[in-house]
């Protein structure tokens, strides 16, 4: 049985290490910080395809992340799913409706939607929680017969050294490791406040004013911001303040007590990076999955696991 190596320890990194495993490769996995302290860690996670490219991929891989989330449906392990309304306007991409089991996506009157929101509809769709999902994940990788390594890669010729072969699942740390022009922040600041008993919902619509409210088993997030380029990872007050103004104008007037603000760097590209390296052909590539990499990526997992299968046999 050939080896694969994989570098990164979040939700991409953890779900191919678990469906090449699943394909019956022996996997390691190295990572230079744990699931415990990675940007994978810190967010929503809901289903939804945000801040992600190209479009075709991205429907098939959330369709596919849809299914097996449905699988594996468990509290204890973080996964349910949730009633969840999105806003959307006459601009908005509205396929990823195409995703999802015929008719179990409803407009939703007016009168129901959040203050400010035109249109929106309403779907139960996966939520992932990190603080319970990464864990499981790790846990079954380790069951499995896979083995940690806490480690930092500098370089493309590094990380093609390390095993027959090798998926590149670092996120925005791939912009050093692959001098990767096209990789850039996009940075999210977040509320994680005591539960609140309103409709979890998100209004995309409006860059620069993105609001949502995720609730989950034990807490809720209250988000957002969607600054490009923006590698600042510290609070900003000013965006706090944003953030609390938005969700009082959507009609919530109750006021969040305040557990932990969070800030994360989503890591965008003008399309996910999905494909073996021209120069080090051991090398596959699996990041830049933007503000969406819950919500596709099983679908990628999956799909490079077969990919990777066919190219063992190959070589
Ligand atoms: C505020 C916010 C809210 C979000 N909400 C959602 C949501 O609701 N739903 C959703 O689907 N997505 C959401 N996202 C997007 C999602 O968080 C990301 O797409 C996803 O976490 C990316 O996962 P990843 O595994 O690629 O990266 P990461 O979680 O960053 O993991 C990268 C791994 O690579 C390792 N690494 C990096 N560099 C090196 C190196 N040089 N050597 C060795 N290891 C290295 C790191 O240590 C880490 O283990 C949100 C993002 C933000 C910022």
């Amino acid at each position: 049985m050939k080896s694969v190596t994989v570098v990164g320890s979040g939700i991409i990194g953890l779900t191919t290490a678990r469906s090449l495993q699943e394909a019956g490769f022996q996997v390691k996995l190295i990572a230079k910080e744990k699931f415990a302290k990675t940007l994978s860690s810190k967010v929503g996670a809901i289903w939804f395809p945000f801040e992600i490219a190209p479009k075709e991929k991205t429907n098939s891989w959330a369709a596919m992340a849809f299914s097996r989330y449905q699988e594996e449906i468990n509290p204890e392990n973080g996964v349910t799913f949730i009633p969840f309304i999105n806003a959307y306007t006459s601009e908005s991409n509205n396929d990823w409706v195409k995703q999802l089991p015929a008719g179990s996506v409803q407009e939703v009157e007016k009168a129901k939607l959040p203050d400010g929101m035109e249109q929106g509809l309403i779907a139960e769709v996966p939520l992932v929680e990190p603080r319970l999902y990464l864990p499981h994940l790790f846990e079954d990788f380790l069951v499995h017969g896979g083995t940690f390594h806490q480690a930092g890669i500098s370089s493309l010729a590094e990380l093609a050294a390390l095993d027959q072969f090798v998926v590149n699942c670092t996120g925005l740390g791939a912009k050093e490791i692959c001098q990767d022009e096209e990789l850039y922040p996009i940075r999210g600041q977040i509320l994680r406040c005591t539960k609140l008993k309103e409709q979890s919902f998100a209004d995309p619509t409006k860059k620069g004013a993105l609001i949502y409210l995720i609730n989950r088993s034990g807490d809720t997030v209250i988000g957002g911001t969607d600054y490009e380029n923006d590698w600042n990872e510290k609070e900003d007050l000013s965006d706090t303040e944003l953030i609390l103004d938005r969700l009082k104008k959507s009609g919530i007037s109750q006021v969040p007590e305040i557990l932990e603000v969070l800030v994360g760097l989503r890591p965008k590209r003008s399309s996910v990076r999905f494909e073996f390296d021209p120069d080090f052909p051991n090398v596959f590539h699996n990041y830049g999955h933007g503000g969406a990499g819950f919500t596709v990526a099983w679908g990628c997992a999956l799909e490079l696991a077969e990919i990777i299968k066919k190219e063992a046999l190959r070589t």
